[in-house]
């Protein structure tokens, strides 16, 4: 499980961006940040990434205080909306990057990179460069990268909101299939209340740096804690 204990984020002076954020998100669940443009689902995501310090408070992930732990010995991955890929690479040589920085043999780097190609079907994909490739196919490339090394928690900032209603659908699809085939943890964030609803296992509700609300979508929806969750999920009133 991932627990976070009073976790503040302040920029500068006068940002709050995370006032005191106490969670607990179990091992193998899709779990969804949602709320509003600035509420703090992007510094949470990178403070449990590592690529940002809270201020105060403690972060826990599989039982191990990663406070003090860099990003890549977390275990963690993420997938960024702009896919962070390497445009004047085929997609076989972005795949197999991380896993060559992580010191690991070349063939077990094929290996590792043909069966994630196999998992995520990504044809004859692999051979492409990524700067002749579509949005959408860029976004399967960046899941796939960050699945290559296996890690046990997968962060997902927005991955879909760039895409056409279409193909957006299409990808909530692969990605629910790939989070319960494997078992991971996903922490999913999203600005989208109905992405959120048929997606997540859980859902957090933030606003102003301060989680308003935790439960399963339909309990959020049908019973929101607050006014500003009512309106947020989309209640008249
Ligand atoms: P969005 O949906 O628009 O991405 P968000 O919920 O992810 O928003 P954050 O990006 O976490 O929100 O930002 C929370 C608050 O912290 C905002 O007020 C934002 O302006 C501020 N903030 C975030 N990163 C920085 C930074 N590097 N420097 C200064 N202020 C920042």
């Amino acid at each position: 499980s991932i627990e976070m204990q009073g976790l503040h984020k302040r920029f500068g002076r006068d940002t709050v961006a995370l006032a005191g954020v106490d969670l607990t998100i179990e091992a193998g669940e899709f779990f969804t940040l949602l709320g509003p443009s600035g509420c703090g689902k992007t510094t949470l995501l990178r403070i449990l990434a590592g690529l940002e310090e809270a201020d105060d408070g403690r972060l826990s992930i599989g039982g191990r205080d990663v406070t003090e732990v860099p990003p890549h010995k977390r275990s963690v991955n993420t997938v960024f909306q702009s896919y962070a890929l390497f445009p004047h690479l085929s997609v076989r040589e972005n795949l197999a990057f991380g896993l060559k920085m992580l010191g690991i043999a070349p063939r077990e780097r094929e290996a590792r990179v043909a069966r994630i190609a196999e998992f995520i079907q990504l044809g004859d994909l692999v051979d492409r460069r990524v700067d002749q490739l579509s949005g959408g196919q860029r976004q399967r490339i960046a899941l796939a990268r960050a699945l290559v090394n296996e890690p046990d928690v997968l962060l997902l900032d927005e991955p879909l909101s760039a895409l056409d209603a279409g193909l957006r659908s299409q990808l909530q699809v692969e990605l629910l299939r790939v989070q319960k085939r494997l078992g991971m943890t996903f922490v999913f964030v999203t600005h989208d209340q109905d992405e959120a609803m048929v997606m997540s296992d859980r859902i957090a509700v933030l606003n102003g740096g301060v989680i308003q609300q935790v439960g399963p979508p339909r309990e959020v929806y049908e019973h929101p804690a607050n006014a500003f969750v009512a309106r947020f999920m989309g209640h008249a009133n």
